[in-house]
């Protein structure tokens, strides 16, 4: 892990612009007939929120009011062009989200939106926004203290205080205020009685890009003991392009009685791009240490290493996006964009690209 550095605090700079996206989830939401449904527009989330700071512009965009377990790929796109576009004169862009499929998003608005030069925030909340207990509008002033503040670069989730990188962003909780984690990766800042302390900024590596193409013939899939190898053709027949294996602790996957391996084997040499990962939310994968775990090179499996699951997902929709190819793949996999990996250290003289 990164040395944490206290680099800076601030509080709200004056005069900004930003865009405020909102996409439903609970932060909106209002019970209807069937349950809590998201139902107030951004101009009564405003109002309710009150006044932040002085002479700041808020622009308002109600994309839609949509229960995040509804967001699809297509309004990643959406998304991300409103925010390619809102370059041009605001200063940052405000997301609010259901938290649901949150950490999806905010993992694929990182790739698409790679090397942006403000701070795009996702945020939403556990409560809705009319709650007595609601936690709604702590997180979205938060949210707007970070889009304002003129101190960051990149996608990232504001969360019970929490700044968290967006491609390293889990839901971890399903009902507590402290739903979010930074996994594998240290919190890049927090909020408290000094502001909004940045605590660790990352890197922007080149200039922005706008990279919107993605594919949805993916699947996951997690191992168990006596999973059946015959899913892997069944896939394959189906079209799948690409594979994400949950396997068990450091990468291991059964060669024995259910040869999972073979079939790894036989679809990657067909061209079908498999990655493998951990079942364990933290500290990521080594395919080095185990024989199964080498065993899953030799057939053509690419290592995720400490990738979240959602950033893994994104990543595989958004590089079979632009090639199809599994080399290609392969080395978008071993490219760190938006420090959604950290990298084996490589020995003098080693390249990244060859197994
Ligand atoms: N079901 C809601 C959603 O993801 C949950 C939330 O927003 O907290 O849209």
């Amino acid at each position: 892990l990164l040395e944490l550095d206290i680099m800076t605090k601030t509080e709200v700079a004056m005069g900004k612009k930003l865009l405020l996206i909102n996409t439903g989830g609970t932060f909106s939401s209002v019970p209807s007939e069937k349950g809590l449904a998201p139902g107030i527009n951004l101009e009564e989330i405003m109002k309710t929120i009150g006044p932040i700071g002085d002479g700041h512009t808020f622009e308002l965009k109600d994309y839609a009011s949509l229960d995040s377990a509804n967001i699809t790929p297509e309004d990643w796109v959406a998304i991300a062009n409103l925010v390619a576009a809102a370059r041009e004169d605001c200063d940052g862009v405000v997301i609010i989200h259901g938290t649901d499929s949150m950490s999806y998003t905010s993992s694929m608005l990182s790739f698409m939106l790679q090397n942006i030069e403000m701070p795009v925030i996702l945020t939403g909340s556990q409560l809705p926004l009319r709650a007595p207990l609601t936690d709604a509008i702590d997180n979205l002033r938060c949210a707007i203290t970070a889009g304002l503040s003129g101190m960051l670069r990149g996608v990232y989730t504001v969360f019970h205080q929490k700044l968290i990188l967006g491609c390293r962003t889990s839901k971890v909780r399903t009902i507590s205020f402290n739903a979010f984690e930074s996994v594998n990766y240290p919190l890049i800042g927090e909020f408290n009685a000094f502001g909004m302390q940045v605590l660790k900024e990352p890197l922007r590596r080149a200039a922005f890009q706008l990279s919107p193409e993605y594919s949805e013939n993916i699947a996951v899939l997690k191992i168990f003991p006596g999973m059946h190898a015959d899913i892997f053709r069944y896939l394959y027949d189906k079209g799948c392009e690409g594979v994400f294996v949950e396997a068990f602790g450091l990468g291991g996957v059964p060669f024995l009685h259910n040869n999972i391996l073979e079939e790894i084997d036989r679809a990657s040499s067909k061209g079908m791009s498999i990655l493998v990962g951990s079942q364990c939310r933290y500290e990521g994968s080594n395919l080095d240490v185990y024989e199964t775990g080498l065993r899953v090179q030799e057939s053509g499996g690419i290592p995720v290493f400490d990738m979240t699951q959602e950033a893994t997902v994104t990543k595989l929709m958004w590089a079979l996006g632009r090639s199809k190819e599994r080399e290609d793949v392969r080395k978008t996999f071993f490219t760190n964009y938006v420090d959604e990996v950290t990298l084996p250290r490589l020995r003098w003289g080693e390249s990244v690209f060859l197994p």
